[in-house]
């Protein structure tokens, strides 16, 4: 039975170039491999504005058909030279386009999206990447056979929009489901519910996905094939020479995730941490030479010289402020507000208080509905709600952070020499990270600076 799960992005399945790439790694595994694939760039993006748009009689569920029978018609053509297995192909991806059709023709005839048929609707991106695989390899003669969350069974905790996998029920039936010796194919992003309807495992989910089911079958590697070169000190995009880093462990891959590095999705770490399945990342352009990969992500604990191992940032928070004389010591106001914002399902990111002053880290999209929400709660003690949008979070990650001093120093000289105001900060929420909140024009500035001062001055240090 496989022992490694591999999981590739969707958009790797569209230009001959990318697929000839896939195909090539996949054959130099020379073992049987579980699969786990993602939908096309954007395509889950498309579907639920689509979705939408269809609930308010603004787009047609036939015309969503026509793009992806187009789309994935255009893909075809350039991947199949022989007309039959490509016509094959085709007729698979169509009956499956077909099947989603109708979904959305029912969104358009109630006028309502229920959740079930929100997430059932979301999970064509990846099934449909997932058939396409199948042909794929079948084409370059590679026997695969491809299998369902719903088949394996993936169990989920039900929740839709932003499941989690439920290993009491999944583990040891999703091991028998992968147990012979072939290639499996496996779309991510969603598992079933206990009562047998697909659930999402929220936005990004798929890498969750592999992850969950590397831990059901006891895998020896995640191994995770993107197009960037591995977990580096900083954006390539804004600082100088960027380190890449060889080896990280698991709190760190998962504050990086949670504080803006896109490169993993952050819950990929929960499944595998407590059994200790390493998480390999590999550039799908660099090719298999030695299978070595770019980072590796596990439990091993190494303090780097210098402890800061990147600085990451995000421009997707925001702050909620709410003020008033007393808020900090008046009992049952969090309470009042988490639990508003929780029967709506906006996540709070991070909650800071003070005597005078509550701040909730949130995500952009979910500020003016949580603004709205805490309004409406008519809470006396507080006098001023206030919805800071501009601000950018920087995070510096690094095992050993609480344990070393002068780390937080260095982090705010270095943006104090530019004169940038840092608006809100906190360190100790795990043991390996502090982020603080600057204005968004500073955000560049302030994350290049901080790179300089733990990267580039000390290997210029080095080099002398
Ligand atoms: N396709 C899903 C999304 O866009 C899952 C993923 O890409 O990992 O959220
Ligand atoms: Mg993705």
């Amino acid at each position: 039975m496989p022992d490694i799960v591999v999981k590739f992005g969707g958009s790797n399945l569209r230009k001959k170039s990318d697929v000839l790439q896939l195909v090539k790694i996949i054959k130099a595994y020379k073992k049987p491999l579980v699969i786990v694939i993602s939908a096309n760039f954007g395509i889950t993006d498309y579907l639920f504005d689509q979705m939408i748009k269809i609930r308010n009689q603004k787009a047609e569920s036939e015309l969503v058909s026509r793009y992806l029978e187009q789309l994935y018609r255009s893909i075809i053509n350039k991947n199949f030279e022989d007309e039959k297995s490509g016509e094959k192909a085709y007729l698979q991806i169509r009956e499956s386009i077909l099947e989603l059709e109708r979904y959305l023709l029912g969104v358009s005839c109630i006028g309502e999206t229920p959740d079930f048929l929100e997430d059932l609707i979301l999970s064509y991106g990846e099934r449909l990447s997932a058939i396409l695989l199948n042909n794929l390899l079948a084409y370059h003669n590679i026997s695969s056979k491809l299998i369902y969350p719903g088949e394996l069974p993936l169990v989920t905790d039900g929740e839709f929009g932003n499941a989690s996998v439920d290993f009491g029920r999944s583990s040891e039936k999703v091991n028998q489901s992968l147990s012979s010796d072939i290639h499996y194919i496996i779309p991510g992003f969603f598992g079933i519910s206990p009562e047998g309807k697909t659930t999402i495992l929220g936005r990004g989910g798929s890498d969750y996905s592999a992850a969950a089911i590397a831990r059901c079958i006891k895998a020896t590697s995640l191994d995770i094939w993107k197009d960037v070169n591995g977990f580096l000190s900083g954006d390539p995009e804004i600082v100088n020479h960027p380190v890449l880093l060889e080896k990280i462990t698991y709190a760190e891959a998962a504050e990086l995730a949670y504080f803006g590095a896109r490169i993993l999705h952050p819950r990929t770490v929960e499944p595998l941490q407590d059994c200790h399945i390493p998480i390999r990342i590999f550039n799908i352009q660099n090719g298999t030479e030695k299978f070595k990969p770019l980072s590796v992500v596990n439990s091993e604990e190494v303090v780097r010289e210098g402890v800061v191992k990147s600085v990451t940032y995000s421009d997707d928070f925001c702050l909620l402020k709410l003020k008033g004389p007393g808020v900090g010591i008046k009992p049952g106001i969090l309470a009042k507000v988490t639990t508003i914002l929780n029967k709506s399902k906006i996540n709070i990111s991070s909650v800071i208080t003070s005597q005078i002053a509550i701040n909730l880290l949130l995500s952009k999209k979910d500020l003016k509905k949580a603004l709205d929400l805490v309004k409406s709660l008519g809470l006396t003690a507080v006098n001023d709600i206030i919805a800071i949008r501009n601000i950018s979070l920087i995070a510096v990650v690094g095992q050993g952070m609480l344990e070393n001093h002068g780390i937080a120093a260095r982090m705010f000289n270095a943006v104090a020499r530019k004169k940038i105001n840092v608006q809100m900060s906190s360190s100790g929420a795990s043991q390996v990270v502090s982020y603080f909140i600057v204005d968004n024009k500073d955000r560049t500035e302030a994350v290049c600076e901080i790179h300089k001062e733990f990267f580039e001055k000390s290997s210029r240090l080095k080099k002398s």
